[in-house]
């Protein structure tokens, strides 16, 4: 929906993309069908373990917009800044770490969100748009898919999933009483400190992203030993802690912990982590 938004001419746009992961990859991949784009930066080098920093960005001054997405799920990283790009719109996929920390909403153009990460079940997409960048919209652009629709019908153009909206209202209440998008900065970072901190001092365990750009929401981590790594999962799933099997592309274990998970599940996954590590250390 974005090229299709901000770029007002099919095939005469032009967006610059950072690809830090699979979801910025499949993104600009769709991008590319729309408009030329321009790859600001690619983490594909050392497998999105890092985030670019702002002099690497190989930004085009005359993008339509800029697109990254602030936490890269399967890969355990997530953005520590907010691109400086001067008068280019910044466009940021926000679906895993939205609501865990509070953002300056007045930066960004586009911010959107699949709910089914921190918000509520799978089905609804949350997007906060700067009005002004809607009406850009390409003439073969879908009704469907203009942003100044949902704006104009506020966003009831069709019937919106009404259950999921409503389960978001009630997560929103919930989210209120830990303290607001501050209570939850909190609490996930004393969560992923836990798991963190064992890591760096773990000599079985080794986290997958660099330091500067780990993620608090996706965690992830292996030992270097498919065997093991299977052993972990296995083990961790009898004891009620399931699908810590990471993503396919990076290999190892995954901890998510989304704003639902209770530190409580962090300790006892970290206890479990010690405990194997004793049992399986040479
Ligand atoms: C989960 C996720 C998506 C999309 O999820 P779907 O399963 O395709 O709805 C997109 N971007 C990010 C960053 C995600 O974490």
């Amino acid at each position: 929906m974005i090229p299709m938004n901000l770029m007002s001419e099919f095939g005469k746009g032009r967006a610059d993309y950072a690809v830090t992961g699979n979801f910025s990859e499949i993104a600009y991949k769709e991008a590319k069908r729309y408009g030329s784009i321009n790859v600001a930066a690619n983490s594909g080098d050392k497998n999105h373990s890092y985030i670019p920093t702002q002099d690497q960005l190989k930004l085009d001054p005359e993008a339509d917009y800029f697109f990254f997405c602030s936490n890269n799920t399967i890969y355990g990283t997530e953005w520590n800044y907010i691109p400086e790009t001067g008068n280019v719109p910044l466009c940021c996929d926000m679906s895993s770490n939205i609501l865990s920390k509070p953002v300056d909403v007045s930066k960004y153009g586009i911010i959107f969100a699949g709910a089914q990460k921190n918000m509520a079940p799978a089905g609804l997409t949350v997007v906060i748009i700067d009005k002004s960048l809607a009406g850009r919209e390409m003439s073969c652009t879908p009704l469907m898919m203009n942003y100044k629709t949902m704006i104009d019908k506020d966003s009831m153009y069709n019937t919106p999933p009404c259950w999921d909206i409503y389960v978001l209202g009630l997560v929103l209440d919930w989210l209120e009483k830990q303290g607001g998008v501050a209570g939850m900065e909190g609490l996930k970072r004393e969560k992923a400190a836990l798991l963190y901190d064992y890591l760096d001092n773990s000599s079985l365990f080794k986290a997958h992203a660099e330091p500067e750009f780990r993620s608090d929401m996706n965690i992830t981590f292996r030992t270097g030993d498919d065997e093991k790594d299977a052993a972990f999962c296995k083990q961790a799933a009898e004891k009620g802690m399931t699908n810590l099997k990471g993503h396919r592309k990076v290999g190892g274990m995954r901890a998510s912990v989304y704003n639902a998970q209770p530190i409580e599940g962090v300790k006892k996954l970290v206890e479990f982590m010690k405990e194997f590590e004793v049992n399986h250390s040479v």
